[in-house]
């Protein structure tokens, strides 16, 4: 069976967790710090703080941007629950608005149209490693002055017009979880322009304290460990290694994949197929992806139900375009370490599926 996901683990991330093992400072130390000044170099040179997660790093990037109790955030529902989570534990409002089905990414005109007089941000999601709308996203920021903040947890190393995500608007938030593009175990990162909101985020993972026992506002313990971030800094090396080998295992797939809507890539944008999502508009898709793995190829529906639908948000919305993706979606394995036999065995068993169905 091909997985749909398989984390890459080697023997320098192995030798990187003994090292700091063996130096006895396994709590946040000299290794988060130099993580984050390695991770500042792909997103051209933002502040990074790094948190023991990415649902802390949306979290926490809230909080340090002033973004509480009265504030409404303009979200995507077809994502994972941490993207609006973040927004109800920062004491927010999530207001949901529809996506774009070509690129799954919340779409610039149903943001505009969800803006009230309380609408404090905007985030985008950068679902499956596509970027989101930046250009358009930006613009309605600036004309209305709000603050943009990037869920990039799927995202790493994704960019447009050349620029990262993670460096367009106030805070860009990645994660470090064992399926996402590079991981540290667990973990995630804040990058940000500005230095106040990176110095309150690092005070914010940090019991609210900059200097030892003297906490100036209340604060978590959110931290990265030692360990956590000697991981990551090896990944990080391998990260365009990686990428480069997922763009091409994609690029293989929509060249031979035959009977299904394959993930196209926006004008100027760099996906990084976290993802590699096709629609399947004229079959079940449960039922595809069923057969799919009658044939040896494991897939993933990511998200089967948007999330204003969850029991913990519960809300009536008209949002035709979630609703379609959330029906269609089908993730089919995209991981570097796929071979070339994998490949065929996976356009094999979606074109048969295909075929057999139509
Ligand atoms: C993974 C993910 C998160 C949360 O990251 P964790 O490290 O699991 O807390 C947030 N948003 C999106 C879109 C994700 O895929």
């Amino acid at each position: 069976m091909i997985p749909a996901a398989r984390p890459e683990i080697g023997d320098e991330e192995r030798a990187a967790v003994d090292r700091v093992m063996r130096s006895g400072m396994l709590a946040q130390g000299p290794e988060v710090a130099a993580f984050e000044t390695e991770f500042s170099a792909i997103v051209d040179g933002m502040h990074s703080v790094a948190v023991n997660s990415g649902t802390s790093a949306l979290h926490l990037a809230f909080l340090a941007a002033g973004v509480g109790p009265g504030d409404e955030v303009i979200v995507p529902s077809f994502s994972f629950a941490a993207t609006a989570n973040a927004v109800a534990l920062a004491g927010a409002v999530p207001v949901f608005a529809d996506i774009e089905t070509d690129y799954f990414s919340i779409d610039p005109a149903a943001v505009e149209a969800a803006i009230t007089p309380r609408t404090k941000a905007i985030m985008p999601v950068h679902l499956y490693g596509h970027p989101a709308n930046l250009v358009a996203l930006k613009a309605i920021a600036d004309k209305h002055g709000l603050l943009l903040f990037e869920d990039a947890a799927q995202a790493h190393a994704a960019s447009v017009d050349g620029i990262p995500v993670g460096a367009w608007g106030i805070a860009g938030s990645f994660s470090f979880y064992p399926t996402k593009n590079m991981t540290a175990g667990e973990g995630g990162m804040i990058t940000t322009p500005s230095e106040e909101v990176a110095r309150l985020a690092k005070v914010l993972r940090n019991q609210g304290m900059e200097r030892r026992y003297e906490n100036e506002v209340v604060g978590f313990n959110t931290r990265m460990t030692d360990i956590h971030a000697a991981i990551g800094r090896v990944q990080l090396t391998k990260l365009a290694g990686w990428t480069a080998k997922r763009q091409s295992n994609a690029a293989f797939l929509t060249a031979n994949l035959e009977g299904v809507i394959t993930p196209p890539t926006a004008p100027g944008a760099v996906h990084v197929f976290h993802q590699y999502t096709i629609r399947v508009t004229d079959l079940d898709r449960d039922a595809f992806a069923a057969e799919l793995g009658k044939r040896g190829v494991g897939s993933g529906v990511y998200y089967p139900t948007p999330i204003h639908r969850l029991p913990s948000f519960q809300l009536e919305l008209d949002l035709p375009g979630t609703e379609l993706a959330a029906s269609q979606v089908l993730s089919l394995p995209v991981f570097p370490s796929l071979n070339d036999d994998e490949l065929g065995t996976i356009v094999e068993a979606v074109n048969a599926v295909a075929k057999a169905g139509s």
